[in-house]
């Protein structure tokens, strides 16, 4: 099987490739500016008069860039879809709403042509992992207002696997639904991998004899932390792929069997990074992105909050498609700054996995005498863990620079995430 979803595409020198965005850039930008409020709002305000004065990149790098905040302006102002829709509503017949862990959510709706689309972008993800026929995927996922997994579901067809839902079922019952049913992959956040490895741990359920050979991970980040995929993958007997995606933007990243970092799927989407503060281009800064196969609710140039760095050097894997390392390294605005050291929450983490005996954790930041302060939560499975408390703040002292207090807390007393894990605490006081 091969290892791409559309090999020229997926290889296409970098000028061809270049060429060829531009021209699905140009078709959407004709179709769409004329058609579509909230864009045409949006490019008027730099003086744009008609779609045709975009002739080349320098035009496209002066369009505005796109917040999150307008987005749910907008969608205040136009309820309940917001003004970001091409065609009349009746020309939709998909929507969905992101998860609102860091604000008000977002809807977002989808044509049966935008649809195919997300289907189409999974296929590179899925691909990538190297999943194809004959695979059979289980979605652990209660089938909701989020789009993650719902794509996904649609990849698996657009691949020829067989897709198993995993809706409505507790952790156990899914451990034996993918052993009934002969499950090879499996598509969830990274946390519930490490949850369900912890349960299939507690019932005596050997998890990396039950043949899932590959794991991809979405709605989080934490698969690109080395230590939280080595830990994945040494549990489930299975590699583990990281894969990054939007509901307004799109299924846009993925990882290669190289598991050298995220590459972008430069065929579908636009990708620029920007020093967050200066806007100026930059190798190492904020994630902006644009889709080109979204007509009737396209985003250009958004401000995706997300911190990465670009890759050097071309993958291994054959694709030209740019690359982050170390896949998305935390948000833009979650740093934080410990007696006036920056540090990002994914950094504590990918120390505090490496301990194989704590199952869950947690960051508290609270202030004291105006300073952020960090305490740790650890919670130890199996096997005396008094030792680890001094153990992860002696790492954390020495590779991070900061002092943090870490106290261990009693088995399951943490939370538990299928979605989204928030494992950041800002607490009042201390
Ligand atoms: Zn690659």
């Amino acid at each position: 099987m091969t290892p791409f979803f559309d090999p020229a595409r997926e290889t296409l020198p970098a000028d061809a490739l270049r060429a060829y965005q531009w021209e699905r850039f140009a078709a959407l930008a004709r179709a769409v500016f004329p058609a579509n409020p909230f864009i045409t709002r949006q490019w008027r305000s730099v003086g744009l008069r008609s779609a045709g004065e975009l002739r080349g990149w320098d035009d496209f790098s002066r369009l505005p860039l796109t917040r999150k905040a307008e987005l749910v302006e907008d969608q205040t102002a136009h309820r309940p879809f917001g003004s970001n829709l091409t065609y009349p509503p009746e020309r939709y017949v998909r929507v969905h709403q992101t998860s609102g862990t860091t604000g008000t959510p977002i809807r977002w709706l989808d044509t049966p042509e935008s649809w195919d689309w997300w289907a189409r972008c999974w296929g590179f993800v899925l691909r990538g992992a190297g999943i194809g026929p004959g695979d059979r995927v289980f979605f652990p996922f209660s089938f909701g207002l989020f789009i993650g997994f719902w794509a996904g579901f649609e990849g698996a067809r657009a691949v020829g696997a067989l897709a198993i839902p995993g809706g409505g079922q507790d952790s156990a019952q899914r451990l034996a639904t993918m052993e009934a049913l002969g499950a090879t992959a499996i598509c969830c956040t990274p946390s519930y991998a490490l949850h369900l490895a912890e349960v299939a741990r507690d019932r005596g359920v050997k998890l990396d004899t039950l043949g899932v050979t590959t794991a991809v991970h979405a709605g989080e980040p934490g698969a690109g932390i080395p230590s939280v995929r080595a830990r994945i993958e040494a549990a489930w007997g299975a590699r583990a792929h990281d894969h990054a995606g939007m509901t307004e933007m799109g299924a846009y990243g993925f990882e290669c069997a190289a598991q050298a970092g995220l590459h972008v799927n430069e065929s579908e989407f636009i990708a620029e990074v920007i020093d967050p503060v200066t806007g100026a281009p930059a190798r190492e800064g904020e994630l902006i992105l644009s889709n080109l196969g979204r007509l009737g609710s396209p985003l250009v140039r958004y401000r995706t909050g997300d911190r990465v760095q670009v890759a050097d050097g071309p993958c291994g894997c054959g694709r030209t498609f740019l690359r982050f390392e170390g896949g998305i390294l935390g948000r833009v605005d979650d740093m934080l700054i410990v007696r006036g050291v920056n540090v990002f929450p994914s950094a504590i983490e990918g120390i505090v996995r490496r301990f194989p005996e704590i199952d869950e954790f947690l960051i508290e930041v609270y202030r004291r005498a105006e300073m952020d302060e960090v305490r740790l939560l650890l919670e130890v499975g199996e096997g005396d863990g008094r030792h680890l408390p001094v153990a992860v703040q002696e790492v954390v002292r020495v590779e991070l620079g900061i002092r943090v207090e870490a106290v261990p807390v009693p088995a399951h007393s943490l939370p538990r995430y299928e979605l989204k894990a928030r494992r950041v605490v800002r607490r009042t006081g201390g």
